[in-house]
């Protein structure tokens, strides 16, 4: 419980449905949401019943088409220029009044900056427990409940946790972790708009034009727009995609410094693939977090996944162990890294990278 009043216990059986909430960036849908609509199908069809996928924005339309054709029976759909960015107040007060409102079982939420953000705003408001970073989900067949299940005591074993007495149960999963369906732009869904007019007083109303409508409660007041966005600066340097990344060379203390890595950075643009890198090296500061992968970092599924003078700890196998094929190079010939790869190589990365590079160079795709 995230909050210092205990609640009673509740009669969850009020509380139907599984819903996503679902991310967008400027009117774009996140993958995270295309992910876990695709899981929430599962889950959905497990428990029998809707599949609702929340969104909140500006211009999304065409969002509300994918969300369908990833899986989503229904999508409820809060519209207004105030909500086209995502802000703490106003987005916390909206999905809590929806959840309050609609009574859903299940809610899940990308992991993401401004989903770890909402979820334990939401959970606290809601007096419901959140598991963050699942890792994976499942319906319990007998008690119909959500197995959450996620790393714990750093890495070291997988705790499953429910949330037996409170709803809705709740729970964040990072990018890359669900696997995407394909999209059935042929699916049907039913759209319901609700607009929130949030630039005057108590103003929660909503389109009457939609049979399906409830008419929603909750009042938003001008605390919840307490803050202001002037500007959005985004960072100038290219983003780094390691979740879509279909190949990805890593690197790890082996290379030895930060100027180590520039045999890593060759080689990834010479296969047009995406820089990766242990924990290790993010801490010793000679790469980006962004480029982390693992447990605390990104979870990658690429086609190719080099991973060079990386000893293969846990923690960067949870986030790199699904790759199709992997390919590990390290002095260490007892290192753990080679018991998750398809190819090893044993000897110096400074050696051996920079002869990969020479080859592919010579290889026309
Ligand atoms: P090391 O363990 O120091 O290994 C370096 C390897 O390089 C060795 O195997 C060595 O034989 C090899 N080597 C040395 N020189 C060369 C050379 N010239 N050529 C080839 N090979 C060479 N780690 C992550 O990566 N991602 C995470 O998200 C993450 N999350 C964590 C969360 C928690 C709660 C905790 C406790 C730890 C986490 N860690 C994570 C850290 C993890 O436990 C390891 O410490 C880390 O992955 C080690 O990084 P490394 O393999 O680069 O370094």
């Amino acid at each position: 419980m995230s909050n210092n009043v205990k609640k009673s216990k509740e009669d969850v059986s009020l509380y139907k449905g599984v819903w996503v909430l679902a991310e967008q960036r400027d009117s774009q849908l996140l993958s995270v949401s295309q992910e876990l609509v695709s899981e929430g199908r599962k889950l959905a069809d497990d428990l029998a019943v809707e599949l609702t996928a929340v969104l909140l924005g500006f211009d999304l339309k065409e969002i509300g088409k994918e969300l369908v054709a990833y899986g989503a029976d229904r999508i409820i759909m809060v519209e207004n220029q105030e909500l086209k960015h995502y802000r703490t107040g106003p987005y916390a007060r909206v999905v809590a009044d929806l959840i309050k409102q609609y009574k859903p079982e299940i809610v899940l939420i990308g992991a993401t900056h401004n989903g770890r953000d909402l979820a334990p705003r939401l959970s606290a408001r809601l007096q419901t427990g959140l598991t963050a970073d699942c890792t994976k989900l499942e319906i319990d067949p007998q008690k119909k409940i959500l197995l959450q299940t996620r790393p714990a005591f750093g890495g070291n074993l997988m705790a499953t946790i429910i949330c037996p007495e409170h709803r809705p149960q709740m729970a964040t999963v990072r990018p890359g972790v669900m696997v995407k369906e394909e999209p059935d732009y042929k699916r049907q869904g039913n759209i319901i708009e609700v607009s929130a007019d949030l630039s005057k007083k108590d103003i929660m109303s909503v389109n009457k034009k939609e049979a399906q409508i409830i008419k929603m409660d909750s009042q938003l007041s001008r605390e919840d727009l307490f803050t202001k966005i002037t500007d959005i600066v985004k960072a100038a340097s290219k983003a780094v995609n390691l979740e879509e990344a279909e190949i990805i060379v890593a690197g790890g203390r082996g290379v030895g410094s930060a100027d180590g890595f520039e045999v890593i950075k060759e080689l990834a643009t010479t296969l047009g693939g995406e820089i990766g890198a242990s924990r290790a090296v993010v801490d010793e500061g000679w790469i980006d977090k962004e480029h982390q992968v693992g447990q605390t970092g990104k979870t990658v599924h690429p086609k190719l996944y080099l991973a060079c003078g990386i000893s293969g700890a846990i923690q960067h196998r949870a986030g790199m162990q699904d790759s199709d094929i992997i390919i590990a190079i390290n002095t260490d010939s007892a290192a753990s890294i080679f018991e998750v790869c398809d190819y090893g190589i044993v000897g110096d990365l400074h050696e051996i990278v920079p002869l990969l590079n020479k080859a592919f160079q010579k290889v026309e795709v």
